[in-house]
């Protein structure tokens, strides 16, 4: 039996993930469960898993769910709830499907005490890559991916000589607006934005998406991953989301991994691997997919892509200020204070801003969120 401690339970990948565990409840046990705020939904959640433990961030949620449900279940609250859990809890695997910068700290945590790390959380290796990879390294953690492309990639891998790759292919569906002009993009409305033609997902990753940011903070999350650089990465739009990305190997052959569009595919196996169990899963039908297409990405309309592999290639601290002008331009779309094309316009401004530094510790990363979104703020 495997013990596993889920960060963003009540999330779009949390919750496809207790799906997932539902089914192999002979495998695995669950020890915690942890969210932002969504008290509801965990209570559900934990009478129906029955977790040792739950983590609420918000102290007065935390202090409500506890009230009622009573001794049914202990529950943690705050960061230091996260920091607790990941740090003295009683698990194997690590799902980190915290959205954003928030996942950093508590999967920091995890990877100390070299477990398996199931990683959805790709704004973690975007902002702190290389002092992952360093720790994972150093402490003998295990990084699966669960994001379907990194997901797709790491299956084509499993029995191959990383030496002979010679370049990943990321597909992207292109979003909501692959077929709108750059003028079109100036006046798409939140809901249009969040319309995603293929995926339910939370609302973060659903507008970057839209603005293709999704697909640079996967190039950079692949860079960590795979240990390959700008000229070895390269996107591919493919509007059915059927192959979830390709590897083309020295000699030309090309290995793709395929199957319908369904998180809990890769979430499941990030925590099987090395093996593979049976599943209830739609399976994939080929003669039913009518087709299967590709593009060139438009880098001038999705400015958010080639912004992406211009930091990536920068290095240092850039990908951080990058991935916090992000968040806060998207919090701001969401809200209705800023227009669609202001999301790339946000994130310029604060590259333009703050000097690059190169192999940041954790406390400059730290810093630099949070002196990034502070500066945006005063700026709106
Ligand atoms: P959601 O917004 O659906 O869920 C986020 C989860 O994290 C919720 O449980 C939420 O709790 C919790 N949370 C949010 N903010 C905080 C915080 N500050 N501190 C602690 N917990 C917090 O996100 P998704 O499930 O869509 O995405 C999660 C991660 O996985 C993202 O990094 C995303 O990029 C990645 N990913 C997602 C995919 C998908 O299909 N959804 C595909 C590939 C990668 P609460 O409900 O209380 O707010
Ligand atoms: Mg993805």
């Amino acid at each position: 039996m495997k013990r596993i401690l889920i960060l963003g339970s009540t999330g779009s990948i949390g919750v496809n993930t207790l799906k997932v565990l539902k089914e192999l409840k002979d495998k695995y046990t669950i020890e915690a469960l942890t969210v932002n705020s969504n008290i509801d939904l965990l209570e559900k959640q934990i009478h129906e898993y029955l977790p040792n433990y739950a983590v609420v961030v918000d102290e007065q949620k935390a202090k409500e769910l506890q009230q009622r449900i009573g001794n049914k279940c202990r529950i943690l609250s705050g960061e230091e709830g996260l920091v607790e859990a990941t740090k003295n809890g009683n698990y194997d695997i690590l799902l980190s499907a915290l959205v954003g910068f928030a996942g950093l700290r508590p999967t920091i945590e995890s990877i100390k005490r070299g477990k398996r790390i199931a990683l959805a959380n790709k704004e973690t290796l975007v902002v702190a890559g290389e002092l992952i990879v360093d720790l994972c390294k150093q402490y003998g953690a295990e990084l699966i991916p669960v994001d379907s492309e990194h997901s797709a990639i790491f299956q084509c891998l499993v029995g191959e000589d990383k030496s002979y790759i010679q370049k990943l292919i990321l597909t992207a569906s292109g979003g909501p607006f692959l077929h709108k002009s750059k003028d079109d993009l100036k006046n798409v409305n939140l809901e249009e934005a969040l319309d995603h033609p293929n995926w339910k997902m939370g609302n973060k990753i659903t507008i970057d998406s839209a603005t293709m940011m999704n697909k640079g903070l996967e190039v950079i999350e692949a860079h960590w991953l795979f240990g390959l650089n700008k000229e070895n990465i390269d996107v591919v739009i493919h509007p059915q989301s059927i192959i979830h990305s390709f590897v083309e190997f020295i000699d030309g052959s090309i290995k793709a991994q395929l199957s319908v569009p369904d998180m809990k595919l890769p979430i499941q196996y990030a925590l099987s691997y090395p093996d593979r169990f049976n599943n209830e899963f739609t399976h994939t039908n080929l003669p039913k997919l009518a087709e299967l297409t590709f593009y060139e990405p438009d880098y001038n309309k999705f400015e958010c892509l080639k912004l992406a592999y211009d930091v990536m290639e920068e290095g240092g601290i850039s990908p951080c200020i990058l991935n916090a002008a992000n968040e806060v331009a998207v919090s701001k779309f969401l809200q209705g204070n800023i227009k669609f094309l202001q999301i790339p316009e946000t994130i310029n401004k604060a590259l333009l801003k703050f000097e690059n530094h190169k192999h940041p510790d954790l406390e400059t990363i730290y810093e630099t969120d949070r002196k990034t979104r502070e500066y945006l703020e005063s700026t709106f």
